[in-house]
């Protein structure tokens, strides 16, 4: 049995950096993890051949790179290694007509794409890119505030301030919107909108869902205004940082360490209780980076003494699901609609708005989407250490996907367990890709496939295969996340916390919740 003064359930990003803070706070840390390695969602291996090195989940480190902890430890977390790759050309969309349309970070080029589409759109481009600061300061200030009426208010009562009534009100109504109520109201072109819109399938805001017009907005405008950092070498390059700070602060983390249960005494937590049955105390704080799902699935078996809260994390709602598959290419795609598409970090292939919105309503249906939304990540055009000199990886992310398969949409493929049907599927995918880039299955030289199943194998937090560990609607956001009177990563049993992707504010490599947590925790 160990003792220290916090003791973390799960190695994820938000976690280490909890951890981290604590640690250099003079805190006696233990971070345990069911895993033989740690960093969650963010991990690099070689999952296809030797020397082609995969992102697991998260490629984009854009979040880490512009969050607090980050501002902060900028200095300790490169002196322990950490090392961004920068990229200009962030993201575009392939379109089937031959078309494309893509962000760079040069204003002039994106302008003058956009242009040849609609000159109107172009000149809003402008317009909005202008407008971004002064909406950024408001927006950024609220996801990097403890969830509350207080922040809420003060956010409300700032942007009053400086921006009117009027502005104030247009950052609610932005806050408020769908991406096809935004896009409308702003673009003409329908390459240009479905572009964008692709940014709300990476999180699960189909094009009409309310609330969703924030993440292309703030995606697009930031692209375009700062652009995307990648990890260099691979996106564990924040992990490994993270580790080091920690360790050398004086934190230990065990890998192979599941947690079976939090052990709680008189209304407080104490501690944890190994699946090997190892007991180690906590005499401050037990913070658990879970999904909510798992704190009554087991973590808690006397529950937590309050019947809301226990049934808030059993009913808490998981997003559709994703498969990732990995490849290891001989050359990059050969996009039919522009060789310029291969110096890009992210091409979308997501035809229209009402192809996504198709496709989300299939996932939500249980069917095999007959086209489903791709993320194709280049990291390789961008950083080539990730792959034997002259080769390439492909990171493909598909979106959206249900759990359980009910059928399929195309009727091709006959349900069935994932295992069953995963390969048959990814070809699929693979097909896609190949008919907006003739030659890429010639060029795979090794392939691996990771179903919605199999991600949730890797990380009981990817419930389903829900890459942001929870539905972002507005209704499980905001003072709803991960449940009413719960979103400053409290819970009733005191001295527990549940920080992560599941709690305020959401998913993405920001460590937003764990560097929140531990500045309360430590009072600063
Ligand atoms: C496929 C995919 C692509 C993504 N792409 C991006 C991207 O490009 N950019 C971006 O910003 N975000 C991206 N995300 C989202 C982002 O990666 C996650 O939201 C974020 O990493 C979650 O971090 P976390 O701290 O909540 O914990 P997680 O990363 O979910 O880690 C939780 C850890 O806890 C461990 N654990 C769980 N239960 C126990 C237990 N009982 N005992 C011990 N250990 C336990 C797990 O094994 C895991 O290691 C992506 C996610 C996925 C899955």
């Amino acid at each position: 049995m160990s003792e220290f003064d916090a003791i973390l359930v799960g190695a994820g990003h938000n976690s280490l950096a909890c951890a981290a803070h604590l640690a250099l706070k003079g805190w006696k840390i233990g971070v345990f993890e069911r895993n033989a390695t740690i960093g969650g969602a963010v991990q690099t291996r070689e999952f296809t051949l030797p020397g082609f090195r995969h992102d697991f989940g998260a490629m984009n480190l854009s979040l880490f790179a512009g969050s607090a902890f980050h501002r902060k430890y900028a200095n300790e977390l490169k002196a322990h290694g950490l090392e961004f790759a920068p990229v200009a050309d962030c993201f575009a969309s392939a379109f089937q007509d031959g078309r494309w349309f893509g962000v760079s970070t040069d204003l002039e080029k994106t302008a003058s794409r956009i242009a040849a589409f609609s000159k109107s759109d172009a000149d809003n481009w402008r317009r909005l890119v202008a407008a971004f600061p002064g909406e950024a300061e408001h927006l950024f200030r609220l996801l990097g505030s403890p969830m509350g009426m207080r922040a809420l208010a003060g956010t409300a009562w700032k942007a009053w301030r400086k921006k009117g009534a009027a502005g104030a009100l247009d950052l609610v109504q932005l806050l408020l919107a769908s991406p096809r109520a935004w896009l409308d109201e702003n673009f003409e072109s329908a390459h240009v909108k479905a572009t964008l819109a692709a940014w709300g399938m990476h999180l699960d805001f189909a094009p009409d869902i309310s609330g969703g017009a924030v993440f292309p907005y703030l995606e697009s405008m930031a692209n375009q205004s700062f652009g995307m950092v990648l990890g260099k070498g691979g996106a564990d390059t924040m992990i490994r940082a993270l580790e080091k700070m920690l360790v050398a602060a004086g934190g230990k983390i065990f890998t192979g360490a599941e947690v079976a249960e939090i052990t709680v005494t008189g209304g407080k937590s104490t501690g944890v209780r190994l699946a090997s049955g190892e007991i180690h105390t906590a005499a401050k704080a037990v913070i658990a980076g879970v999904a909510p799902g798992a704190l009554s699935g087991g973590l808690l078996p006397n529950g937590s003494g309050n019947q809301p809260f226990d049934t808030a994390m059993k009913k808490f709602r998981h997003a559709p699901g994703t498969m990732m598959i990995h490849l290891a290419l001989d050359d990059l795609p050969d996009w039919r609609a522009g060789a310029e598409l291969r110096q890009f970090a992210y091409v979308h292939l997501a035809p229209s708005l009402d192809a996504m919105a198709k496709t989300y309503q299939q996932a939500i249906a249980g069917l095999l989407p007959a086209e489903p939304v791709l993320v194709v990540g280049q990291p390789s055009a961008v950083d080539p250490s990730r792959a034997p000199a002259g080769k390439h990886v492909l990171w493909v992310q598909v979106r959206v996907l249900p759990a359980e398969i009910a059928g399929d949409a195309a009727g091709e493929i006959a349900p069935g367990h994932w295992d069953e049907v995963k390969e048959a599927y990814a070809d699929r995918v693979i097909a896609i890709i190949e008919s907006y880039a003739p030659g890429l299955q010639q060029n795979i030289l090794g392939r691996s496939v990771f179903s919605p199943v199999d991600l949730e194998r890797e990380n009981p937090n990817l419930v389903g295969g829900d890459q942001i560990c929870g539905s972002h609607h507005l209704s499980q956001n905001f003072l709803f996340r991960p449940a009413r009177g719960f979103a400053k990563w409290n819970t009733p049993v005191e001295r527990l916390h549940l920080v992560g992707a599941a709690t305020w504010p959401g998913a993405g490599v920001g460590a937003g919740s764990g560097f929140m947590l531990a500045q309360q925790l430590a009072g600063s």
